[in-house]
């Protein structure tokens, strides 16, 4: 792949990059699609990373369908899909971590202390193999693409990170490898999520510019579902991801929710910028 990528750069081919968990839906798609209108040459990957999982977590289990992500990818168009085995990636001599810190403690770093140390060792690693010049992730991963920019500037890495915007259900529910899991009952239940979302904005809209008002709305909305038991749900800073009380206007801000709906971890998020 390396050796690949250094004979389409000295063609002057500029490579976009897609990194995935595979079992592909419309989100990764976007990603997709979105190198294909930027870059020459537009690469997938398909790798289930152990290193960003914990023990607790879904690695054995989570979705995979090689079949299914191949002929997806063909009817793209995606001119390469890149599939390493985890014994390629990982030898067992491997030693090397990247870590960012700070932004990487608070939020999904609390619930899951070892996740964005795999993300990022991962990320880096594949772009030293792809060596793209657009790299492109989704903003349903907030937190993930502030870490990713994050280590791309202050490890002043040669490219360019696009981030795009989350794709949803027509029902709302934001997509993921992990909807796959949901019960009937809790595929229904799971619409609590986009649901507070709309709710919190329409309370910003009115006027509200209290945040414990507004948690407190989306609260009660998620209790609805009698399936779900919260992680957290927080407005932050859309830049340093600390926590705020009130809203001001001229500034960005995120919106994130983490909430099990059954034994399925979902998360959500929204960006809200306030104008008057
Ligand atoms: P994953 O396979 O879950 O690791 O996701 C691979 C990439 O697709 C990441 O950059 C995700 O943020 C992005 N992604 C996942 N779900 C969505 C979605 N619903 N909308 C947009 N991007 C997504």
């Amino acid at each position: 792949m390396q050796q690949y990528s250094n004979k389409l750069r000295s063609e002057g081919k500029s490579i976009g990059f897609v990194p995935t968990m595979g079992y592909l839906h419309e989100g990764h798609i976007s990603l997709l699609r979105a190198s294909k209108n930027e870059c020459v040459v537009s690469v997938v990957s398909i790798f289930v990373n152990p290193t960003q999982f914990s023990p607790n977590e879904d690695l054995a289990k989570y979705p995979r369908d090689f079949e299914r992500d191949f002929s997806l990818l063909e009817k793209e168009d995606c001119d390469i899909l890149f599939y390493p085995e985890p014994s390629e990636i990982y030898p067992p001599n491997y030693q090397t971590y990247v870590v960012v810190d700070g932004i990487t403690n608070v939020l999904e770093g609390q619930y899951r202390p070892t996740h964005f140390r795999g993300v990022t060792t991962i990320v880096n690693l594949l772009f030293n193999i792809v060596l793209p010049h657009k790299a492109y992730f989704g903003q349903k991963d907030a937190q993930q693409c502030a870490v990713i920019l994050k280590m791309v500037n202050d490890l002043r890495m040669n490219l360019e990170v696009r981030i795009c915007p989350i794709i949803r259900e027509s029902d709302g529910l934001a997509m993921s490898s992990r909807n796959i899991y949901l019960s009937d009952a809790e595929r229904i239940d799971a619409l609590v999520l986009s649901r507070a979302i709309i709710t919190a904005n329409e309370l910003i809209i009115s006027g509200e510019r209290n945040v414990a008002e507004i948690l407190n709305a989306m609260v009660a909305i998620i209790n609805r579902a009698k399936s779900s038991s919260l992680d957290y749900i927080e407005i932050v800073d859309f830049f340093t991801f600390e926590k705020v009380e009130k809203l001001f206007k001229g500034k960005k801000y995120l919106i994130l929710i983490a909430c099990k709906i059954g034994k399925t971890r979902l998360i959500d998020n929204d960006i809200i910028t306030i104008n008057s």
